[in-house]
């Protein structure tokens, strides 16, 4: 199935991913333009993109930065913006120079050509090591009828054939998260009888290759159940190799022992004074059990607080509003983090609550394609678009207040509509896109023309100045 990806060079593969960017650079770059207007100014352009950028101090010119909000009454109606040239020094914002002001002389310059500026976007839970992205088309099998038991025996027969080219597949999905404008993740990575520890060694050297544009925390997770599998002794080998957090999965549907596998994986954090990053994705009554276990085994072992993550915590979903607010509030009180890839259809997760009750909620991309899913597009800024669709953000204030779920929380203006980001000695990572706002970027979720993660260039590219 997979001979085709095997046999082809990495070079023919990052082309072809290279020319997915160079298309969404040209698209990001033409904004509100019609597609008429877009594919004569194609080629002009092309010619005055700067697509390599070197410099370590330069100037980027007409940067769209939003300034405030405009309100009619109470109600926020519109977000004004100015352009400003940003100074970059160093892999840091080192001045924002308002339009007119002298500039410093000598420097390097380069064109934004009035794009919006966006926070670095945050892909908090992907799987870079196992995907079909890259390789030839192929849907997930039909999950109907079939256990999570089933999909790891199907796994077991797949991931001798993903291996080969999982270090390439990685590097690719790189490049599609960078040209949405991420460049900050965290990747679950397969701990398992059947790849042992080679899907982490190739993650290893995939994400060692992109040490200078992309930032990546791994969790190292026991897809097979970490009981059921047998992999504590990996797992613990694993910690040893630069990994951040030891993972989890369904300890009652997989692992059949609930208290037993919490143990065994806290145990494994506390040995190794690393963080957690667990799958729960069981809604039963089992789901609730888990999560309020995990968060007395927290409240018990001060070394937790703050670095256990629950992805997706379907069980949420179960709870009446007196649970939810009192599980939240104990969630919010030790520092535990939700990660949501903010499912659509009937598992309607309580996001706005878990926020509005101090609780850290992030998202990711979980799937781009793979034998799980096919429907992942690597871009958080469709996160925050459906964050604001699923729960009521469609005015102006809270279209831009959905921007955070994608961005760590950074956000251009703080509630009162004051400009909170970027301030001068921010790092200076940031995305570009042609929206007026980032509610209308959020609501209309246009390409991004280029990213910038430390003062480089890492996707897209900017004009000459
Ligand atoms: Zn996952």
């Amino acid at each position: 199935m997979l001979e085709h990806a095997v046999s082809q060079s990495r070079r023919a593969f990052l082309s072809r991913t290279g020319q997915l960017t160079t298309a969404a650079t040209i698209a990001g770059l033409t904004g509100g333009m019609s597609r008429e207007a877009a594919a004569q100014t194609t080629d002009c352009a092309r010619e005055n993109t700067v697509t390599a950028l070197t410099d370590s101090h330069y100037l980027l010119a007409d940067v769209r930065l939003e300034e405030g909000f405009e309100r009619d009454g109470d109600v926020v109606v519109a977000t004004r913006t100015a352009l400003y040239t940003l100074e970059i020094k160093d892999g840091k914002i080192a001045a924002l120079h308002a339009a007119g002001a002298a500039l410093p002389a000598g420097l390097p310059a380069y064109q934004a050509n009035g794009q919006l500026a966006l926070p670095i976007m945050r892909d908090m839970h992907i799987h870079l090591d196992k995907t079909f992205y890259g390789g030839p088309w192929q849907a997930p099998r039909p999950r109907q009828g079939k256990t999570i038991m089933d999909m790891i025996a199907l796994e077991e027969k797949l991931l001798p054939q993903l291996l080969p080219t999982s270090e390439q597949r990685a590097e690719g999905l790189i490049a599609l998260l960078q040209s949405h404008g991420s460049t900050i993740a965290r990747s679950h990575c397969n701990i398992d009888p059947v790849s042992g520890l080679k899907s982490l060694e190739h993650l290893k050297l995939a994400l060692e290759k992109h040490k200078a544009d992309f930032v990546c925390e791994i969790v190292a997770f026991p897809q097979h159940g970490l009981l059921h599998s047998k992999v504590d002794g990996l797992m613990r080998e694993a910690m040893q190799m630069g990994v951040e957090y030891v993972g989890g999965l369904d300890p009652t549907n997989v692992d059949s022992a609930m208290e037993k596998s919490l143990d065994a994986m806290f145990q494994i954090a506390l040995d190794t004074n690393k963080g957690v990053d667990i799958h729960l994705h069981e809604t039963s009554p089992a789901g609730v059990a888990a999560i309020n276990y995990m968060i007395d085994t927290v409240e018990k072992n001060q070394a937790l607080r703050g670095k256990v993550t629950i992805s997706h915590a379907f069980a949420l979903t179960t709870l009446t509003p007196e649970k939810l607010e009192e599980t939240a509030a104990r969630l919010a009180a030790n520092g535990m983090t939700i990660a949501s890839t903010v499912p659509i259809g009937s598992l309607m997760m309580p996001l706005p609550q878990l926020i509005k009750a101090g609780v850290f909620v992030m998202t990711g991309t979980d799937s781009v394609i793979d034998h799980w899913s096919p429907f992942g597009s690597g871009d958080m800024l469709e996160k925050a678009y459906l964050y604001a669709q699923l729960y009521r953000g469609s005015d102006e204030f809270h279209l831009s207040r959905s921007l955070a779920i994608s961005t760590g929380g950074v956000l251009p203006l703080d509630n009162d509509g004051n400009r909170a980001w970027p301030k001068a000695g921010d790092e200076a990572g940031f995305t570009l896109t042609g929206a007026s706002c980032s509610a209308e970027a959020v609501a209309r979720v246009p390409a991004r023309s280029a990213t910038f993660h430390k003062g480089s260039l890492v996707f897209g590219g900017v004009g000459k100045a």
